[in-house]
């Protein structure tokens, strides 16, 4: 979900059935799976889906084994749930029962399921106990294979410590795990402020991380690690 404002996003899911529509292509893009027993192709109800396996015949809707099973929440308050937890961490339930006009109880349960789901996705982030390793490329060669007249100034590197880059360079990231994955990130405006939400949504927190001493990850080690 990217949308920029609550009144952008509201007007895209203007009723239930878009919602769902949306999260249908979100989750299996265009090619609707049973979650009971992963047959594909299933027949259309006018509720939702009925599996075709003839060991199954299970009804479904794109709901089911999600965080939105189970619930009589209408898709469109889950979602302005979502985009409120994701701009907003920490959100009480008292705070967004208010904001979404709900009961306190049903707010501490969507906040539960949740939490549950972005904490899914946090498994499935790079490190698990390996060590990760974290490099930036600059388009153009690394600073240490530069002319000393053309390297940043000691001066700059000082200012740049609070997250402003004077001498802006783009820069490639990469995330790699040892033995394991890369993730890569192109940025035309490379500053800590940019580049730390990347590492902390990539790397699993607490993982060890080996890299250069570049100023830009400083923020991210120091609230990170404790210390760089
Ligand atoms: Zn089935």
């Amino acid at each position: 979900m990217n949308f920029k404002s609550l009144p952008q996003m509201l007007d895209y899911f203007k009723d239930e059935e878009t919602c769902i529509k949306y999260y249908e292509q979100m989750r299996w893009k265009g090619n609707p799976v049973c979650p009971h027993c992963k047959a594909e192709k299933p027949y259309k109800t006018n509720r939702g889906y009925k599996c075709s396996s003839s060991d199954c015949y299970k009804k479904f809707t794109v709901k089911v084994g999600t965080i939105f099973h189970n619930s009589k929440i209408p898709m469109r308050t889950w979602f302005v749930a979502l985009f409120l937890t994701t701009h907003k961490k920490g959100i009480s339930s008292v705070q967004l029962a208010v904001d979404i006009g709900v009961t306190q109880a049903t707010a501490w349960f969507m906040l539960h399921r949740l939490r549950k789901m972005y904490k899914a996705k946090v498994e499935e982030q790079l490190g698990k106990d390996k060590v990760v390793e974290i490099d930036e490329t600059h388009i153009g060669g690394k600073e240490k294979n530069r002319h000393w007249k053309k390297r940043r100034s000691k001066v700059n590197e000082e200012l740049a410590r609070d997250g402003t880059i004077y001498n802006k360079k783009k820069v490639v990231v990469g995330i790699i795990e040892r033995s394991g994955q890369v993730v890569l990130k192109y940025f035309p405006n490379p500053q800590a402020k940019s580049i730390s939400p990347f590492i902390q949504e990539t790397v699993k927190n607490g993982s060890d991380i080996m890299t250069d001493e570049s100023v830009l990850y400083y923020s991210y080690k120091t609230t990170a690690l404790g210390g760089g």
